[in-house]
């Protein structure tokens, strides 16, 4: 029994010999193989051909190099975006302190017009309790009530920080260029992160 009257070598068993990953039994019976069959030797020059060219392509060095520009551009968006996380949240703390301190201020502003301020709505939830109260008990006991009629004198009186004028002004004008500012950073960075070709 020779190795030429043995089956053809199948692709994968050409390529298996060429990738050096058969046994040497294997290989000792390939080679016989491929030494008494034309056919199979032709299938494996043209396998090993193929196996070259892949290999030089391998080696080409790529003409222009796209990574590093590509991660050039990827990098500062994505810290970009990050950023403004950052920023939004800190333009919500921002505008919440701001209207914090100036709350008094437009209070006073707000009044006149006929909105009521915090503190007003405050006393006037406190007013309706205070009656709520009151009637609950005049209700129970108005004998004994009648000695506390001073519960209904209890009134709610918010400290009120006197801002002046100018100081709530520039207060307000710096919540709108924070949030302006913040606002443009963010819009800014969008188009620069889509657009890839208008970068030559
Ligand atoms: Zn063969």
């Amino acid at each position: 029994m020779s190795d030429e009257r043995r089956a053809h070598l199948d692709p994968e068993m050409l390529q298996a010999m060429l990738d050096g990953v058969l046994t040497q039994k294997q290989v000792r019976r390939a080679e016989a193989h491929l030494a008494a069959c034309a056919e199979c030797s032709r299938n494996a020059a043209a396998l090993q051909a193929v196996f070259a060219s892949l290999a030089a392509l391998r080696d080409e060095p790529l003409v222009i190099d796209l990574s590093p520009a590509v991660l050039a551009r990827l990098r500062p968006h994505r810290l970009r975006r990050r950023l403004g996380g950052w920023l939004v949240a800190a333009q919500v703390a921002g505008a919440a302190l701001m209207l914090g301190a100036t709350w008094q201020w437009l209070a006073g502003i707000l009044t006149p017009l006929g909105v009521p301020g915090l503190s007003a709505l405050l006393a006037m939830g406190a007013r309706v309790l205070d009656d709520y109260v009151n009637q609950m008990w005049n209700s129970v006991s108005s004998p004994v009530a009648l000695g506390l009629e001073s519960l209904s004198s209890l009134s709610i009186s918010l400290p009120t920080p006197a801002i002046p004028l100018a100081q709530g002004v520039a207060l307000v004008l710096a919540a709108a260029v924070l949030w302006f500012v913040g606002n443009g950073v963010l819009l800014r960075s969008r188009p620069a992160g889509q657009g890839y070709g208008d970068h030559a």
